[in-house]
């Protein structure tokens, strides 16, 4: 490992050379992150040797813990027998043998899988395949996806062009005539003395009259994520996945479930769409999980009704041009196989059920302190709000840092949350026990205490 010393050093480099996401051009050359080289279970261990419990799980990614050898010889074993094939001309058994047991997991008849690189890859290609369709269909004006102000589907140009956060919008171009945002579905935020059914309705009908305004003719799909995650853990209110679906079938509009961060246990189950939210929708986009973040990959799973209605007698003599060089990457696919076989054997979907009572509980329990506006989660996912006055509407106006100061005092005691902007969201790794749950919110619990007198 590298020695405590060499870090200024690689610092330098890190700066000089490493252009990071979502870099700030002010700061860039000048920051000090945080290295972090080694890692086990739900720990990782930074460079001054401290020892965090890894809150979002790097990037709500890595389900099984760090340090599992088994995954990590699985594929250094894909990678001894047979690195890489071409998914153009060849195929090979690791990709086909996890597409199988991908498809195996779905719900419905969602059951051909597009291997990506990633999320963003796979929410790409998921726009570009409806998009695709309707052409071979004969409808090629057809074209427009519904999104939601908060979303995040990613950082390709298509992937961020469906993206709703406004404050990534700034500085980047989008292809602003494929995408329209319904307004935000958090229900804590609705007017006052509306109730949530009514919210509810009001969601619908933002989702109907859209279509309506643009014409069915031009909506080619919906995208929604189960909840939005990195929007700040937006649990829609119940019903509401369903009934967006029941109006997308009325309108000939196709829906795509983005469980990038649902999928893969995070909601106790191998897919939040039908186990959690009670629909099968026409594709689901997912990553990060189906690896346990060991290596890139992502997957676009589309259903069999949607391929048959443009494949054979109805091609058209039609391709799908659209694919990448590390599509059903062997030693990728080697690690989701070995991380699923994980999965089955550890029972992680039944840890995942029985633990998140109690961490949704601790999480609920937040909300006592004063400066704690709102609390949000679902399964073994969590965001903490604060606004000053702890009242919902305001916002944080007066110290919108308030997220990174919980995670700041939080880190020295042991825990590393995601701070963004006065929230901190958490999603650790799926093995997380009773006993650590208790332990990251008896640190928040202290952490926010702290983060409150320091803005007092
Ligand atoms: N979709 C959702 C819901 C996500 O949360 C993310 C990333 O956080 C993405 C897509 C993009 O995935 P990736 O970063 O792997 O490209």
């Amino acid at each position: 490992m590298t020695r405590l010393n060499d870090f200024e050093t690689i610092r330098q480099w890190d700066n000089a050379n490493f252009v990071h996401p979502w870099e700030g051009m002010g700061e860039i050359g000048n920051n000090r992150r945080t290295f972090t080289e080694a890692a086990s279970g739900i720990h990782i261990t930074t460079e001054t040797g401290k020892r965090l419990i890894d809150g979002p799980a790097g990037m709500w990614c890595v389900q099984v813990g760090y340090g599992n050898t088994e995954i990590a010889d699985a594929m250094a074993e894909q990678a001894r027998d047979m690195a890489y094939f071409s998914p153009f001309s060849n195929t090979n058994s690791a990709p086909a043998r996890l597409a199988h047991e991908v498809a195996r997991r779905t719900p419905g008849d969602l059951n051909r899988v597009f291997f990506t690189t990633g999320g963003s890859t796979a929410v790409d290609t998921a726009v570009r395949f409806v998009q695709f369709r309707n052409n071979v269909l004969g409808k090629p004006e057809k074209k427009v996806i519904i999104s939601r102000q908060k979303a995040y589907h990613g950082s390709t140009y298509l992937a961020a062009s469906v993206s709703g956060k406004e404050r990534d919008k700034g500085w980047l171009d989008q292809a602003q005539e494929l995408a329209y945002f319904l307004p935000n579905v958090n229900s804590h935020i609705r007017p006052d003395g509306m109730s949530i059914a009514d919210f509810l309705d009001e969601k619908i009908a933002d989702l109907e009259n859209a279509i309506h305004d643009i014409g069915a003719n031009k909506v080619a799909a919906f995208i929604a994520e189960p909840l939005l995650a990195s929007g700040g853990v937006i649990v829609p209110p119940e019903g509401y996945h369903k009934r967006c679906l029941e109006v997308c079938r009325k309108h000939d509009v196709l829906y795509i479930s983005d469980e990038v961060v649902t999928g893969w246990g995070r909601l106790g189950h191998w897919f939040a769409s039908e186990e959690v939210f009670d629909i099968v929708p026409d594709i689901i986009t997912t990553a990060k999980g189906l690896t346990s973040g060991y290596v890139p990959m992502g997957a676009c799973i589309i259903s069999d009704a949607l391929i048959d209605s443009i494949s054979g007698d109805n091609s058209q003599g039609a391709t799908f041009s659209n694919g990448f060089t590390y599509s059903g990457h062997p030693v990728s696919a080697a690690a989701a196989l070995k991380n699923i076989e994980i999965f089955e054997r550890d029972g992680i979907l039944d840890h995942v059920r029985s633990v998140a009572p109690l961490f949704q509980e601790r999480l609920d329990a937040l909300r006592d302190h004063p400066i704690v506006s709102d609390t949000r989660g679902m399964g073994l996912v969590g965001c903490v709000e604060c606004s000053i006055d702890g009242s919902v509407k305001n916002g944080l106006e007066q110290d919108r840092a308030i997220g990174a100061r919980i995670d700041h005092h939080c880190q020295d005691m042991g825990l590393l949350l995601r701070p963004l902007i006065n929230m901190c969201v958490f999603s650790p790794p799926l093995i997380i026990s009773e006993d650590q749950i208790n332990q990251m919110f008896d640190i928040m619990e202290k952490g926010i205490a702290l983060a409150a007198a320091e803005i007092q």
